[in-house]
């Protein structure tokens, strides 16, 4: 990967070279393969840090809103709260709509 001179223009008092670097398609195709997939898995693991942290301090995982006023659904986003489900799964008595 060591730049190779192109050309070399000269002129009266101006001199100029020209470099090309250059990658094997190998590594280019790496590049164009890893690096989406890098940026993508850490967007996915910072929303999943993001929604485990509000879920721990009683907020909705997806929007954010503070959950202490409706504990089985979200005003603000409509999604049902984990309590919500459990309460579904374990009492089917309990019907909610999503
Ligand atoms: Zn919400």
């Amino acid at each position: 990967m060591m730049p190779f001179p192109l050309a070399c223009l000269s002129g009266p008092g101006v001199r100029l070279l020209l470099f090309v670097w250059s990658l094997p398609f190998l590594v280019i195709g790496a590049l164009v393969i890893f690096i989406p997939v890098g940026v993508a898995r850490g967007v996915h693991d910072h929303r999943r840090l993001r929604a485990e942290s509000r879920a721990a301090r009683g907020l909705c995982p997806r929007c954010g809103y503070d959950l202490r006023a409706s504990p089985l659904r979200c005003l603000e986003c409509g999604r049902a709260t984990s309590a919500a489900r459990a309460a579904r799964d374990d009492w089917p008595a309990i019907v909610v709509d999503e």
